[in-house]
């Protein structure tokens, strides 16, 4: 390899952040999330976490779970964003009982968040609730929030990488979904490799594709996560 080539700089923890502080706070947000998915068990409420970033169809694929299970389960969606009330707004259509988390300036939700949510709703009136995460790959990662379940949702239109880059998220997903398969083409982007490499980090998770705006694959990823 040249010279050039193997420039790399690695940062140091110690560069970035506190060490210490870091798994201070990851440590407390463990101890509430496990709070909440205690919370939610005993109020028979499966939780599951929605994952991906801006743009990937986190809130397309709520809009179609809710539009097919809502007949059946009864259903709140929370849903994480810096600002706005847009895809609140967009969910809260179907009639199922939505709280909007904004977090500011903070790239993800974590266990505090949620449970101050959870505190806005009657829990003994719902049997699923759906996360929607604030629109990230990288720190969702680590911050659980006490669902049962983890959906890490991806779209072609995000490149060849998606996963290789960013392997930390996928390593405890239940399901993964490529989504937007339709532009598979176009974007020069080979869906079954973005399967393999999540196969590759995380061997029992689900991958579903998808095109979720039309509704193809929504069947599978509900028979996935068992709802
Ligand atoms: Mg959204
Ligand atoms: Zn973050």
């Amino acid at each position: 390899m040249s010279e050039r080539r193997r420039k790399i700089v690695e940062a140091e923890p110690t560069e970035i952040y506190d060490v210490e502080l870091e798994e201070d706070l990851l440590q407390a947000n463990r101890d509430l999330a496990e709070e909440n998915r205690r919370l939610l068990a005993r109020c028979g409420v499966e939780a599951i976490d929605i994952m991906g970033c801006i743009g990937s169809g986190k809130t397309t694929l709520i809009h179609q779970l809710v539009g097919q299970l809502k007949g059946r389960r009864r259903i709140a969606v929370f849903k994480g964003d810096l600002t706005t009330t847009i895809d609140t707004d967009i969910i809260a259509r179907h009639g199922v009982e939505t709280v909007q988390i904004n977090t500011g300036k903070e790239c993800h939700l974590d266990a505090n968040l949620v449970r101050k949510a959870l505190a806005k709703i009657d829990l003994g009136s719902i049997d699923l609730l759906l996360i929607e995460n604030v629109g990230n790959l990288i720190c969702p990662a680590d911050f659980q929030l006490g669902a049962e379940k983890r959906l890490v949702v991806i779209s072609v239109t995000e490149g060849p990488y998606m996963v290789v880059k960013h392997s930390r998220i996928f390593m405890d997903a239940d399901t993964v979904v490529i989504n937007k398969l339709d532009l598979a083409e176009a974007m020069k982007v080979d869906a079954d490799r973005l399967e393999e490499d999540v196969k590759h980090v995380n061997s029992n998770a689900t991958v579903v594709k998808a095109i979720c705006r039309d509704g193809v694959g929504i069947n599978t990823v509900i028979e996935s996560l068992g709802v």
